[in-house]
């Protein structure tokens, strides 16, 4: 079904419209300047630049007033709000949505999901509010900032300058050969993963990733059905949904058909242009068709997984399947503690507080029992307290309900790793000590291995601020804290700080 959603921001959200604070401030006139400087670029002089730039600011700023946070955007209930096509245009008596639809080239698409119906209402009233010119300006901006990565040097450098160097604290712009394939991987994605898996994918890993998988469904089957706080009339319909679960693993069975995109060397950005429209056309024509649960929504060479609650699936693309995440040469315990726990933490987003909203099918709909759900919620409020506690720098606390669906999934991930490791060794003798580590300390290193990493203070800000994913230091200390595995491998004491006591403990699945 087709959806709308807000939109609109060049920074990251709304709260950096909206926050008042000194560096807030200081960060949009950064911004400001920025846009001036681009205005600059395509001919404008600067008084002109600089006037138009205030009123991008001012208009994105009224767009933001009227958006939602990223912690409301975790909420799914409260983004579900189905209109027919006459009921839409009643939202927005001065926006024609088939004139829109006509321009953009869309097809009909009978009922809709207004998931931010507020932010439609207020736009609707910039419509007559907001002089045309304004308009104009601010989707002069848009045209200019989205075309940027893909112009001439002086265009790409200014945007590096502000999204890069003053937002993200990055030195240097990547090699031009790694932004060349980021490039390729955007927009022809599934032609470059053909290629990538033929040469570093191999059916071994394939199985070796299924057998894995299928190890942690079902030490997560065993978790669930030991559960103390979870009634058996929930526990069932949780071990339906797990039963439920698909696999998407290194790469898709059919493949996108690029065949109708025209690539020719004559210019970068309108092949650029073209591949967004092809993607935008490929969108377009699945509204009111079955769903292709086959559907991949990650490239092949992507490092990363996911779990989708509307497929009620997890994917593996063949590109995580590398070290520190997935090693060949490394000790199963190794290979546990770090894909192992990945695998188990994108099981566990299918119960995280906002993936257990959805059914086995992927349907917003509740399954669980009043008492259940309150169980649960009080078991998150503790994982949600803990992260609110954690500073990325003096005086930065982490959102705790912005992280709280990653929080619960690493925990979760951890313990059900933890199981099948232990599952894994049964009937065979104990693995020797490797560099003087035992088994159990090299699993809780594999989950350190995979989240050390070093950010740019301005990075870990962004973070902070914009990412449901906590600090990765925090990703290996908060959980491995509420573990008493942990201390005991480690024989960490009692009154140590990676050694919490019960009753500040989390625990959920
Ligand atoms: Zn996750």
């Amino acid at each position: 079904m087709a959806f709308a959603g807000q939109g609109g921001l060049s920074l990251p959200n709304r709260d950096y419209y909206t926050k008042t604070e000194e560096k807030d401030v200081k960060l949009r006139d950064e911004f400001v300047k920025h846009v001036s400087n681009m205005f600059q670029l395509i001919g404008e002089t600067p008084d002109q630049a600089a006037k138009d730039a205030q009123t991008v600011l001012r208009f994105q700023t009224r767009l933001a007033e009227n958006s939602r946070t990223p912690i409301e955007l975790r909420d799914p209930t409260t983004q579900y709000h189905m209109m027919n096509p006459a009921k839409l245009q009643e939202l927005t008596p001065n926006f024609s949505w088939d004139d829109y639809r006509r321009g953009a080239g869309a097809p009909a698409t009978g009922d809709i999901n207004v998931a931010h119906p507020e932010f439609f209402t207020a736009v609707n009233k910039m419509v007559t509010e907001v002089p045309v010119a304004d308009w104009k300006t601010y989707l002069r901006w848009h045209l200019i900032t989205a075309a940027a990565p893909s112009l001439s040097s002086k265009f790409e450098i200014e945007n590096f300058n502000f999204f890069g160097k003053t937002l993200e604290g990055r030195k240097e712009q990547l090699p031009r050969w790694r932004r060349c394939v980021s490039a390729t991987d955007a927009s022809l994605g599934e032609a470059l993963g053909q290629v990538y898996v033929t040469r570093a994918f191999t059916p071994e890993s394939k199985a070796r990733m299924k057998t894995m998988v299928n190890n942690l469904i079902s030490a997560f089957r065993d978790r669930l059905q030991k559960l103390d706080w979870m009634s058996d009339e929930s526990r069932k319909q949780a071990i339906a949904k797990l039963d439920a679960f698909g696999q998407k693993i290194g790469y898709p069975d059919k493949w996108i058909d690029y065949s109708t995109l025209n690539v020719s060397r004559d210019s970068y950005l309108a092949n650029v242009l073209r591949s967004s429209e092809f993607e935008q056309t490929r969108d377009f024509n699945k509204i009111n068709k079955p769903v292709d649960r086959k559907e991949w929504g990650m490239t092949p060479p992507t490092v990363n997984a996911g779990y989708n609650p509307l497929n009620n699936d997890i994917s593996f693309p063949a590109g995580i399947l590398q070290a520190p995440f997935f090693n060949p040469d490394a000790d199963d315990a190794i290979n546990y503690g770090a894909i192992g726990a990945v695998i188990g933490h994108e099981i566990t987003h299918g119960y995280d507080d906002s993936g257990s909203e959805f059914d086995a099918q992927g349907n917003l709909k509740n399954w669980w029992t009043e008492t259940d759900k309150k169980n649960f919620d009080e078991r998150a409020e503790c994982v949600i307290n803990q992260f609110s506690g954690f500073e990325a720098e003096p005086g930065l606390h982490l959102q705790g309900k912005l992280v709280s669906g990653e929080s619960i999934a690493d925990l979760g991930g951890l313990y059900v790793a933890y199981d099948a490791f232990m599952k894994s060794l049964q009937g065979k003798p104990r693995p020797a000590a490797i560099d003087g580590f035992t088994p159990e300390q090299r699993f809780f290193l594999g989950w350190a291995q995979v989240w050390a990493e070093k950010d740019t203070p301005e990075a870990a800000r962004l973070q902070v601020q914009s990412d449901p994913h906590p600090l990765s230091r925090f990703r290996v200390n908060g959980p491995l804290s509420n573990m008493p595995k942990f201390a005991e491998a480690f024989q960490c004491k009692a009154g140590t700080p990676m050694v919490r006591e019960d009753a500040t403990r989390c625990q959920i699945w």
